[in-house]
């Protein structure tokens, strides 16, 4: 019996753990068979990924010491807790990132490299990991389940790209795959077939790269070096990439960041540091977490949070699936939300009123005069982000920024138990909540904040305004706001930084666009306008997550887990966090008991079906 996972990032690294847990733990009648009666079935579990296994593309460990993990090390884990809704599979207990940091990564050899031994002197819980030191963790997970594998489960690691996976019914899969260190494909059988692929990039434009204009890809994989000293660059795009463009330019080329007598944050320029204008839709970055503390609250005194309603409410409404997201929850939060914004508003003496919209789009579609205008306005925005930040207990915008976050753990949990009403209660969930919740609870880390605005305030960056456009011209580029009257800068160099993956669509990755071109799977229906959300999701079966076809097949013998299929695993587009009972290792575990079963109805499936099988590269 052989599996074969596709992707080998956190979550294909989390399939195997699932299975090995499975493999060791003697309520499992199957690892009785193997180990007391010696008629061992054989599990063969191949894993392909051209990038480091355990790590992924996301989290490799050749990237720049400045791109960061925008998520706490204690909220980061691989390890299952009585929270996870498993399918079967036993609590397997492990460090999180912050314990693994700090109790383990020391006395390992990564600890040699400086950079490493820098970051891991100042680990704490509430640290924003390196995303390559958070690669390390998971690379780290990776090599213990692998030690651990009994001997009748035997893990062979691909570097290579899975171009196409063929079968249907009850045959095997043929998989086609091409190793990074050949230029011919190969192929191999498998019974199962996981994609755990994370976010897809779509195809570029062909217009999109040229020497001067970086296409939209990780900043990991963009020669951000040849941008030379005192060239002016255009950047759309104001997320996390922006901000591993800030990281890069500014103090990875040698400038610091020092507090002056009064506390406030001076940046020291190298010299060889570029000038940014950058702009998005908004105009503005989503709003910051909270300086130097838990990026996580108290749990809130409001009724409708705390954790023992949370479980009620739940509870109430299990296998009735008549919990409505419009009715029952959306206004009991504006209420809850508007006195919390009220109150803490009138203790601080601060003349400002509760309006949803407003807090998640500032500008509301306001036109800005002249550049004087806007840049006041962003003086202003500035100001309450730092009230939030230095006062977040006090501060009328984290009060609701927090209930966003709560409501969006709450819908989570709630969709993972199945009792909303109806698929469109979801749709707007996904629609309205959760890109509004994004903006307000998952921003920048605080001291990312607060060095744009040290740079911006020092002239070496420029916020453009809402709207962005950006277009070419003979000697480089034009950018600027249609909604900031005079804005036009004129840069050298463009760097897309806006999201640019997901839209399945139109697809980069040949196996996805194979399975949809040949209708082996087929979208999930959206709700909503088609542009209204950029990313598409493959229709799955809710429970066992298997691809549907065009003419509505469910294809038993896949399995796709992660942001492939994330209508139906709410939150996929985040990292496992530890007794939060979120969807993340609720996936792997399926795609764990969906092997685990056809391991016990068919061990030796794919070797017995007489097709040669290529050599595999271990
Ligand atoms: C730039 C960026 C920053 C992020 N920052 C955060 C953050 O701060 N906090 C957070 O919680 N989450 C963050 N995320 C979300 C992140 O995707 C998840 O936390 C997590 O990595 C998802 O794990 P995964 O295994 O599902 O996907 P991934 O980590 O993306 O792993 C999928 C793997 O599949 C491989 N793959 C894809 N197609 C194929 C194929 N055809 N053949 C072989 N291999 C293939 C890829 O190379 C990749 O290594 C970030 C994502 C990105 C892109």
């Amino acid at each position: 019996m052989r599996v074969a996972i596709i992707g080998g990032g956190p979550r294909g690294t989390s399939v195997i753990e699932r299975l090995i847990a499975r493999a060791n733990d003697p309520n499992f009648a199957l690892t009785r068979l193997a180990r007391d009666d010696g008629h061992a079935p054989e599990l063969h579990i191949d894993i392909f990924d051209p990038y480091p296994i355990g790590a992924g593309q996301v989290w490799r460990n050749d990237q720049s010491p400045w791109f960061i993990n925008n998520t706490s090390a204690r909220n980061n884990t691989l390890y299952t807790d009585a929270e996870v809704p498993l399918d079967g599979g036993p609590v397997v207990t492990g460090p999180s990132v912050a314990e693994w940091a700090e109790q383990i990564a020391p006395a390992l050899p990564l600890a040699d490299d400086p950079d490493f031994a820098r970051e891991l002197r100042d680990v704490s819980p509430w640290h924003k990991p390196s995303r390559r030191l958070q690669g390390e963790y998971f690379h780290w997970v990776f090599e213990q389940v692998r030690a651990q594998a009994p001997d009748w489960v035997h893990i062979t690691t691909h570097r290579a790209t899975v171009t196409d996976v063929r079968g249907t019914g009850i045959d095997p899969q043929v998989l086609t795959y091409l190793p990074t260190d050949a230029d011919q494909t190969q192929t191999l059988l498998a019974d199962v077939v996981v994609s755990a692929q994370g976010f897809v990039p779509d195809r570029l434009a062909d217009d999109s790269v040229d020497g001067t204009a970086l296409p939209a890809r990780l900043a990991a994989d963009l020669p951000l070096e040849r941008i030379p000293a005192g060239a002016s660059v255009a950047v759309s795009g104001l997320g996390a990439t922006f901000f591993d463009f800030i990281g890069t330019f500014f103090e990875g080329r040698g400038g610091r960041f020092e507090r002056d007598a009064e506390g406030t944050l001076i940046y020291h320029p190298s010299g060889r540091e570029p000038r940014m204008f950058a702009g998005s839709r908004s105009g503005l970055p989503h709003r910051s977490q909270r300086l130097n503390g838990p990026d996580q609250y108290a749990a809130p005194s409001i009724p409708l949070f705390a954790p023992e309603a949370t479980a009620a409410l739940i509870e109430e409404h299990r296998n009735r699936h008549d919990l409505t997201f419009v009715d029952d929850l959306w206004p009991a939060f504006l209420a809850q939300a508007g006195t919390v914004f009220r109150t803490r508003a009138e203790h601080l003496g601060l003349d400002v009123d509760f309006e949803w919209e407003r807090l998640v789009d500032p500008t509301l579609g306001r036109d800005f005069a002249n550049a004087d205008e806007w840049n006041a306005f962003i003086e202003e925005h500035f100001i309450r982000e730092f009230i939030s930040l230095s006062a977040p207990d006090a501060s009328p915008w984290t009060g609701v920024h927090q209930l966003a976050g709560h409501l969006r753990a709450l819908t989570e949990r709630a969709r993972i138990a199945g009792v909303f009403t109806s698929e469109a209660e979801q749709r707007y969930i996904e629609r309205d909540l959760l890109p509004a919740a994004n903006i307000l609870a998952s921003g920048p880390p605080s001291f990312r904040f607060e060095r744009l605005a040290a740079l911006r305030r020092q002239g070496f960056v420029q916020l453009i305004g809402p709207e962005l456009r950006v277009r070419a011209e003979d000697d480089g580029y034009t950018a600027w706001s249609p909604r900031v009257a005079g804005s036009e800068v004129h840069a050298q160099y463009w760097l897309a930084g806006h999201q640019a993956w997901g839209t399945l669509s139109k697809t980069e990755d040949a196996l996805l666009a194979g399975w949809l071109q040949r209708g082996e799977a087929t979208l999930a229906p959206l709700g909503w306008p088609a542009d209204a959300r950029n990313v598409h999701s493959l229709a799955v079966t809710p429970q066992r997550l298997h691809p549907i076809t065009e003419d509505g097949t469910v294809l038993t013998q896949r399995v796709v887990i992660g942001c492939v299929a994330g209508q139906y695993q709410p939150g996929a587009g985040q990292a496992a966090v530890p007794h939060s009972g979120g969807s993340f290792l609720a996936g792997t575990d399926i795609a764990a008991q969906v092997v685990w079963e056809r391991l016990i109805d068919q061990p030796h499936a794919a070797e017995n079906a007489g097709i040669a099988e290529s050599n595999s590269l271990v």
